[in-house]
C-alpha cells in the first residue's frame, strides 16, 4: 500500500466530512511521485488496476456516519505488484477513521465520560474500546521509548498526533501506520 501523509495539518480536521476529504485526496493524487514500496522503482510507469469498496466511518457533526468509498490500487510496471492507495486518514484494515479512533481514545483519557457513555457516543463495543486504548498505549510507550512515555500524558500525545509528522514518521520507522493492528507480515523489530 501507499501511505500518504501531511494532509490533515492543511485542514481543520476536526470538522472533516470524510468522504468528501476522501474523494478530494482522490482527485488530486498524482501516483507519478511515489516509489514502489515493494521493489523500490523511483518512477514506474502507474497503472490503475482496480478498484475495491469499503467503509469509512467517522465522527461528523456529532453522529456516527457510514460511508462507503472506493480506493483504488495501482500496479507498478516494474514489479508487478498492486498497492492500495490510502490517505492518513484511512487506518489500514480498519473500517473507522484514524480521527474516530482518536476521538474515542480521547474522550477516554479525558475522563469527562464514562466507559458505557463513550460507546453509546459512538456506537461500539467495550471491548473495541478497549483493544484501541490497549493498542494507543503500546504504539505510543514505542515510539516515545519508555523514559519520555512516562512523562508525556496520553491526552498530550494525543494532541501532538494531530500537530506533528508523528503518523508518518512512526509508519516510515514501523512500517505499519499509527493505530493499526500488527500482522505477522509487519516488519518492525523491536530494538
Ligand atoms: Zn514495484
Amino acid at each position: 500500500m501507499i501511505r500518504v501523509f501531511k494532509l490533515l495539518f492543511k485542514i481543520n480536521f476536526k470538522n472533516i466530512l470524510a468522504k468528501d476529504f476522501f474523494l478530494q485526496f482522490m482527485k488530486n493524487f498524482n501516483p507519478s511521485k511515489y516509489i514502489c514500496p515493494n521493489c523500490k522503482a523511483k518512477h514506474p510507469d502507474w497503472k490503475k488496476y482496480c478498484q475495491y469498496n469499503r467503509y469509512l466511518i467517522n465522527y461528523e457533526n456529532e453522529s456516527v456516519v457510514y460511508n462507503l468509498i472506493s480506493v483504488t490500487r495501482y500496479q507498478c510496471s516494474s514489479c508487478g505488484r498492486t498497492h492500495a492507495i490510502l490517505p492518513e486518514l484511512i487506518v489500514p484494515y480498519r473500517s473507522y477513521t484514524f480521527l474516530f479512533i482518536l476521538q474515542v481514545i480521547k474522550d477516554y483519557f479525558s475522563k469527562s465520560l464514562t466507559v458505557s457513555t463513550i460507546c453509546e457516543k459512538y456506537n461500539i463495543s467495550v471491548s473495541t474500546l478497549y483493544t484501541w486504548k490497549s493498542l494507543f498505549l503500546l504504539q505510543k510507550k514505542l515510539w516515545l521509548g519508555l523514559l519520555k512515555d512516562i512523562y508525556i500524558s496520553s491526552i498530550q500525545f494525543l494532541e501532538s498526533l494531530l500537530f506533528t509528522h508523528y503518523p508518518q514518521e512512526f509508519f516510515l520507522m514501523t512500517a505499519i501506520s499509527f493505530l493499526q493492528s500488527y500482522t505477522k507480515t509487519s516488519k518492525y523489530n523491536p530494538p
